[in-house]
């Protein structure tokens, strides 16, 4: 017997079920291990070289030091990253089934809909491999343009910074740190992505007509591992650099690992989610040199401010009141 259920519910339970199941999930044991054998790899042939250390420095370290650093590990950034990801978790399932239902539809809709009004009904394709590969493209380059957009505000507008702040808040980096965020930073994200996948959903509706339930299964799931590595691995103390022309498409994990360094030169770089052509063209790549330094957090001047979890939860409110009351932030005040 089918258990008891309104019609709205009954409408949006297969959408969040089929959605829930591709939600791209970078914290998972394979995606782990696998994170912990290219680790293994990189400590084989750079001889100990290549891991981190909590000052952002390389230093040669034995194997076990090389995968699971004490001083890392036992940083109270990394403990305070603990407590973001249990709230960050909590609140997610909220996010992605409000703004996936609210929005995907809405805007799938609407791209159809001015699609046909420019070019009239779609040519009513037949999908093969080649078009799913094309689908998954276009989704992940649509999706990471709106993350680079969205992550691009918040690196500029002060309002957007005094949020995304408790991100780079993070002194050390460990895989938790991915869902180091303020609790107000999951909507915008969520938001983006649904927009995102409504865009794809609706340019690959127009062309397939109905057709088109195989290549969103296939399409998300190819995403979901992509997606899935990189936030991985980029959160990871150990540098993982891919040769510089592969660099230039897509980002390596070790390009984040600028992306959280205080330093001028860093500053306000590698902002998309997985490729490098959004930053190539808005000109804020920055591709490291092998070993560089990239000393994480929010600088000497205002880390201070954002070292515990309340502190970081209460971060972008007191920004806030002090921009209202025409202050500059606290925590941009320079050092007495
Ligand atoms: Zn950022
Ligand atoms: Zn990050």
């Amino acid at each position: 017997m089918d258990t008891a259920s309104g019609p709205i519910s009954q409408l949006i339970a297969p959408a969040v079920a089929t959605i829930a199941e591709h939600i791209p999930r970078d914290l998972t044991w394979p995606m782990l291990l696998l994170t912990v054998c290219l680790a293994s790899g990189i400590w084989l042939v750079r001889g100990g070289m290549g891991a981190k250390s909590a000052d952002g420095c390389v230093r040669r370290m034995p194997f076990w030091k090389f995968l699971l650093p004490r001083d890392i590990y036992t940083h109270v950034s990394a403990k305070v990253d603990v407590g973001l990801y249990v709230f960050e978790r909590l609140l997610r399932p909220l996010w992605v089934s409000t703004f996936f239902v609210g929005i995907t539809p809405g805007t799938e809709t609407l791209a159809i809909s001015a699609l046909e009004a420019l070019f009239g009904s779609g040519p009513t394709l037949q999908s093969n491999l080649a078009w799913m590969l094309l689908y998954s493209l276009v989704t992940l380059l649509i999706y990471d343009l709106v993350f680079f957009l969205i992550h691009y505000s918040e690196h500029k507008i002060p309002t957007l910074w005094a949020i995304h702040k408790v991100h780079h808040s993070a002194e050390v980096l460990t895989p938790l740190t991915r869902y180091r965020e303020h609790f107000l930073e999951g909507p915008l994200y969520a938001a983006g992505a649904a927009l995102s996948f409504g865009v794809a959903g609706g340019i690959f509706g127009w062309l397939f007509n109905s057709n088109i339930s195989q290549a969103t299964l296939f399409n998300l799931s190819f995403f979901a591992l992509l997606f899935g590595f990189n936030g991985s691995f980029r959160h990871y103390h150990v540098a993982f650099h891919y040769p510089r022309w592969l660099s230039k498409w897509l980002h390596s994990p070790v390009m984040h690992h600028t992306h959280h360094s205080y330093l001028e030169k860093h500053r306000d770089t590698n902002l998309a989610a997985v490729t490098s052509i959004w930053d190539r063209l808005f000109g804020t790549l920055y591709v490291p040199e092998r070993d560089e330094h990239t000393p994480w957090g929010l600088g000497p001047d205002s880390q201070s401010q954002y070292r515990s979890f309340w502190q970081n939860v209460v971060g972008p409110f007191r920004d806030w009141a002090d921009m209202i009351r025409g202050k500059r932030p606290q925590a941009e005040a320079p050092a007495p």
